[in-house]
């Protein structure tokens, strides 16, 4: 985000805190793992309507189907917790779907660890992301307002307010897990999907640290 003025720096303080302390709320009273990483479902929704609702009074982005140019050469960063729901969710599809996905998923992650130039994100097929619904937070605060600045590489230009209360839900959220203990570091999106869906026992793990984290700060 490009430098704030005061003002702007403290709504997006204000909008970062309030998101922390329902974070905080609603995820210390999750009793396992599933539930707590469900908060993403509504950091989704919510991130999804503060951009909405930014865009009410001016031109829309110029962002459709079909259009992928933010999701070649770039890296997309994900909490672990917010890989963890993605992951969840993957599991929940059809058996072919979810082979093919682990599948690209496996590549995208063995030419990451050869430091391979990322083509595109190994969610993007046929132009399209095959995970829309449930794509992270960093990709639902994605958009542009200059098809060609996107084409060219050049920097692109976006609506500040959409920037501001997007980014405010992704740290506010962050901000929450890391309260509580959780491990809730940002990580590569392919990489930290692929660990989560194939390593069965990665949720139960990181829910352990936060329930050694709360015995520790009850104790
Ligand atoms: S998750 Fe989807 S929207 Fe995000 S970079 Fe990958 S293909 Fe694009």
């Amino acid at each position: 985000m490009s430098a704030l003025t005061e003002q702007e720096q403290a709504e997006f303080n204000q909008a970062a805190d309030k998101v922390r302390s329902v974070g905080v709320a609603v995820i210390l009273q999750s009793e396992y793992a599933e539930k707590a990483i469900r908060f993403y479902e509504y950091v989704h929704f919510n991130l999804d309507q503060v951009v909405s609702v930014a865009f009410e009074n001016t031109p829309k982005a110029l962002c459709k189907p079909g259009c992928d140019y933010c999701c070649k050469n770039r890296t997309v960063e994900v909490t672990m917790p917010e890989a963890l729901y993605i992951a969840e969710q993957i599991k929940k599809l059809p058996d072919d779907v979810q082979a093919e996905i682990l599948e690209r998923l496996g590549q995208s992650v063995a030419r990451l660890e050869k430091q391979q130039k990322q083509e595109a994100c190994s969610f993007l097929k046929d132009s399209k992301c095959t995970i829309y619904a449930i794509r992270p937070s960093a990709c639902r605060k994605a958009h542009s307002q200059s098809v060609e600045a996107c084409q060219t590489g050049q920097e692109i230009p976006q609506h500040l307010g959409a920037l501001i209360g997007a980014e405010a839900m992704m740290v506010g959220t962050q901000q929450a897990f890391d309260a509580l203990g959780y491990l809730a570091e940002v990580q590569e999106l392919n990489l930290a999907v692929y660990a989560a869906l194939s390593n069965q026992s990665l949720l139960t793990e990181w829910y352990k640290v936060f329930l050694d984290a709360q015995k520790h700060a009850q104790s």
